[in-house]
């Protein structure tokens, strides 16, 4: 079963593996930049497979990372890590996910603006930053 995502003008439309796996909210400044608040997605296995490729971008991150987006909509649409490991944004699936947000991380990073008030576990990932927060 492939799952389709897309952007928001239909410039980008892409299928990746399914089922869509555990979402997780990354509240790091990189993340809240690129999304506009904080970013939610899932790991996938395999690649990703283009449907329409109009308006793709990319952007390196200082550490190497690439982020994939729409050069005229805007969305955010996906993250390559340095260890080629691929996470989609939730919110670029068309229809449904079948998936829940299960975990946060980076949350010492997050905006000082809201709260995370979730009942699951949150994990920060540079641990060193302070402490973990359990919600
Ligand atoms: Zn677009
Ligand atoms: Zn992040």
């Amino acid at each position: 079963m492939r799952v389709v995502a897309s952007c928001l003008c239909g410039g980008v439309r892409f299928t990746l593996p399914g089922p869509v796996g555990d979402i997780t909210a990354c509240h790091c400044s990189q993340c809240r930049r690129a999304s506009g608040h904080f970013a939610a997605s899932f790991d996938i296995e395999g690649d990703i497979d283009y449907v329409v490729l109009e308006t793709l971008g990319t952007y390196e991150t200082p550490k190497g990372a690439m982020r994939g987006f729409c050069t005229r909509c805007g969305s955010s649409l996906w993250f390559r890590d340095v260890d080629g490991e691929v996470s989609v944004e939730a919110g670029a699936v068309d229809g449904l996910t079948g998936s829940r947000l299960t975990s946060h991380i980076c949350v010492d990073d997050k905006g000082d603006y809201y709260d995370i008030d979730d009942t699951k576990l949150a994990e920060s990932e540079y641990g060193a930053q302070g402490p973990e927060v359990s919600l």
